[in-house]
C-alpha cells in the first residue's frame, strides 16, 4: 500500500465536520484523507438546494468560531443564511485553509473493516482504492440519506421528480407548471410559498401537520452585526454552555407556564411570535415537560393559524392535534399559511385516505385524480442512523455495525460504539446534535476527538474503545432524560418514527449543551473514564 493510502485517519463527509475535523487534525500533525460523494464540499448545504432552503439557526450563531479572523470577516447578508449563503462560506473555508488537497470528492466509502492484528482500518471507496487508517471518523451529519417514500407506482410518473434533499444544480423552473409537494414537514414548509408563487397551481399532500412558527427573516444590519462581532468570545463562551447551543433573541422566563396568568402567557407568547424564530419554545421552563404547559402554547399558535388562513377547513387540517408543540422539529417559516389563501393553492390531507399510486401522470387519492408536471417529495430522512449504516462497517470479530445496532445506536457519549475501536461519529446519535445548534456540537466533537488523539499519540496508545458498562449506562440515560419530556409522545425522525421498520427510541442527548460538554471533558481529564485504551498505561493518557 502505497504512502498516500496509509494515514493516520480517514474522515467521511466534507460538511461542517469534515472540513474543521481536517483543519484540526492536519494542524496537529495527523496525516488525513477526506472522501465526499458529492462533486464539492458542502455537505447539507450541498444538497438541500430545494426553493428556499435556509437555516433555521441565525447566521452569526450557524457559523464556525475556531477562527476569530474568519468570524470577523466574514458578512452574512441575512439574519437567516440561505442554502447558497452557507455553501459559499464553505467554499471559502475549504479555499481559505487549503482543504481541498485533502479532500477526494465524487467518492463514497463502501466499507471499513477493523483489522485486529494490525489495529487499523481498511477503508474501501466505491473508486475501488482502499486506504489504511488508524482512526476512521464518521462526519457524515445527521439528515444526509434522503428517505424515498414507497408509494406504488412511484417509478411510472413520466413528469418530473425531485426530493428536496437530492436537489438538482441547475434552476428548476415551475413556471406555468402543475406541482404536486407531499410531505409539510421543514423542507416542504420552506419550498411551498416560494413555489406557489411560481407555479400554476400547486397541490400540497399532508400527512401530519406540523408546528410552525415565524422566522421573521431580515437583511443583516450593521448594527446586529456589530453587536455580535464586538463580543463574540463571549457571546460564543455562552453558546458552549447554554442548553441548545444557541442564545435567544428573547430570553426564556423561568417558571411553569401555568404559574401565569393567561394574560401574561399571551403577551409572552405574542412577544415571541413577533420576533420570529425557536424562542417561542422557551417561553416557559415546562413547555416541553408538561402536556397542559405545552398546550398552552400549542392552542395559541392554533389561534394564529385560524386567524391567518382564510378557508377553514384548511385552517383547521393546518393545525397539529395529535402531539405536542416542539416535540417534531419546531419549522420556522416565512408566509407559510399566508401561502394558503392564495387561489392557485391546494391542501389535500393523506391521513384520512393516503396515496393509493402514483400514475404515469400525477397521483390518485381519496377517490380524486390528479394530473402534474412535476412532483417533489418533501419526504425527509432516515435520520441519525441511516448514513452510517448504510456504510459497510465491521469492528472486531466482523461484528457489523448494522447487527450490534439492530435494535437501535448504542453509544459512549455519541462519540464511539464498544466493539468498533478507533472509529468516532461526529455528533452521533446519543451526542447533542440534532437538538442544538449544530455548529456549537460540531465543533465540541471535532475538539474533544483531536484532544483525544494527541492524547492518545503522546501516550503511545494505539486504540480507544468505550467500554460496555460506560455505553450501556449512557445509551440508558439517553433514554432517561427523553422520558422525562415530552420529546417521545411524537411520531417524529428523533424516534426513527418516519422510517417503516426503524427501532424506535430517541436518539439524540436532550440533556443540553452545557451539561454535555462538561461531561465530555470530565471523561477526558479523568484519563478517559470508561474507555478502555490499548497500548500504553490508561492512567497516562489524562488530559491536560
Ligand atoms: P421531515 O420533517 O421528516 O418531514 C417529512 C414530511 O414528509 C412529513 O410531513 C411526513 O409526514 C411526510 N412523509 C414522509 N413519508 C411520507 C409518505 N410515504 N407519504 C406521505 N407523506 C410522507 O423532513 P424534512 O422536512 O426534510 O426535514 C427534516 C429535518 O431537516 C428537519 O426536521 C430539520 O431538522 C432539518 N431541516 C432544517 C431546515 C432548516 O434549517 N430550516 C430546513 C429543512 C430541513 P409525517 O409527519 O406524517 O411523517
Amino acid at each position: 500500500m502505497s504512502e498516500q493510502n496509509k494515514v493516520d485517519a480517514v474522515i467521511v463527509g466534507a460538511g461542517f465536520s469534515g472540513l474543521y475535523l481536517l483543519h484540526l487534525l492536519r494542524k496537529n500533525g495527523f496525516s488525513t484523507r477526506v472522501f465526499e460523494r458529492g462533486d464539492d464540499v458542502g455537505g447539507t448545504w450541498y444538497w438541500n438546494r430545494y426553493p428556499g432552503a435556509r437555516c433555521d439557526v441565525e447566521s452569526m450563531q450557524y457559523s464556525y468560531s475556531f477562527d476569530e479572523e474568519l468570524q470577523q470577516e466574514w458578512r452574512w447578508p441575512e439574519k437567516y443564511s440561505s442554502q447558497p449563503e452557507i455553501l459559499a462560506y464553505l467554499q471559502h473555508v475549504a479555499e481559505r485553509f487549503d482543504l481541498r488537497k485533502d479532500i477526494t470528492l465524487e467518492t463514497s466509502v463502501t466499507s471499513a473493516h477493523f483489522d485486529e492484528t494490525a489495529k487499523r482500518w481498511t477503508v474501501e471507496t466505491d473508486s475501488g482504492e482502499q486506504v489504511s487508517a488508524q482512526f476512521f471518523i464518521m462526519a457524515t451529519g445527521c439528515i444526509s440519506t434522503a428517505n424515498m417514500p414507497d408509494i406504488p407506482g412511484i417509478d411510472d410518473f413520466t413528469g418530473n421528480i425531485y426530493h428536496t434533499g437530492n436537489w438538482p444544480h441547475e434552476k428548476v423552473d415551475f413556471t406555468g407548471q402543475k406541482v404536486a409537494v407531499i410531505g409539510t414537514g421543514s423542507s416542504a414548509i420552506q419550498s411551498i410559498p416560494v413555489i406557489a408563487a411560481e407555479a400554476a397551481h400547486l397541490t400540497v399532500f399532508q400527512r401530519t401537520p406540523h408546528w410552525t412558527v415565524p422566522a421573521r427573516n431580515v437583511p443583516m444590519t450593521d448594527e446586529y452585526e456589530r453587536s455580535w462581532k464586538d463580543e463574540y468570545a463571549e457571546k460564543r463562551a455562552n453558546m458552549r454552555t447554554s442548553m441548545s447551543g444557541s442564545l435567544r433573541a428573547v430570553a426564556p422566563i423561568d417558571v411553569s407556564a401555568l404559574d401565569v396568568t393567561e394574560e401574561e402567557r399571551e403577551e409572552a407568547y405574542r412577544e415571541r411570535w413577533a420576533a420570529g424564530g425557536m424562542t417561542l419554545l422557551r417561553s416557559y421552563n415546562d413547555l416541553l415537560t408538561s402536556e397542559a404547559a405545552n398546550e398552552t402554547a400549542a392552542s395559541w399558535v392554533r389561534q394564529r393559524i385560524k386567524s391567518t388562513v382564510k378557508d377553514p377547513k384548511t385552517a383547521e387540517l393546518l393545525a397539529p392535534k395529535t402531539y405536542p408543540l416542539g416535540t417534531k422539529r419546531l419549522c420556522l417559516d416565512t408566509d407559510y399559511y399566508e401561502t394558503y389563501n392564495r387561489d392557485n393553492v391546494e391542501l389535500v390531507d393523506i391521513a384520512s385516505a393516503p396515496i393509493d399510486r402514483i400514475t404515469a401522470t400525477g397521483l390518485e387519492t381519496g377517490g380524486r385524480s390528479f394530473t402534474f408536471d412535476s412532483i417533489v417529495l418533501a419526504t425527509g430522512f432516515d435520520a441519525m442512523t441511516g448514513t452510517l449504516l448504510r456504510v459497510d462497517i465491521q469492528g472486531r470479530g466482523a461484528l457489523t455495525l448494522k447487527d450490534k445496532w439492530q435494535a437501535g445506536p448504542r453509544t459512549y457519549l455519541g462519540l464511539m460504539t464498544e466493539g468498533f475501536p478507533n472509529l468516532f461519529t461526529i455528533t452521533g446519535p446519543g451526542s447533542p446534535s440534532v437538538k442544538s445548534n449544530m455548529l456549537t456540537s460540531i465543533e465540541q466533537h471535532v475538539e474533544w476527538v483531536t484532544d483525544a488523539l494527541v492524547n492518545l499519540r503522546d501516550n503511545s496508545v494505539v486504540t480507544i474503545e468505550p467500554e460496555r458498562q460506560a455505553e450501556d449506562a449512557w445509551t440508558d440515560h439517553v433514554q432517561e432524560v427523553a422520558n422525562q419530556t415530552l420529546f417521545p409522545k411524537a411520531n417524529s425522525w428523533y424516534m426513527g418514527a418516519n422510517i417503516p421498520g426503524k427501532p424506535r427510541l430517541f436518539m439524540p442527548y436532550i440533556g443540553g449543551v452545557g451539561a454535555y460538554r462538561e461531561k465530555c471533558d470530565a471523561v477526558a481529564a479523568a484519563g478517559y473514564e470508561g474507555f478502555s485504551l490499548e497500548g500504553s498505561d490508561k492512567g497516562a493518557a489524562a488530559a491536560e
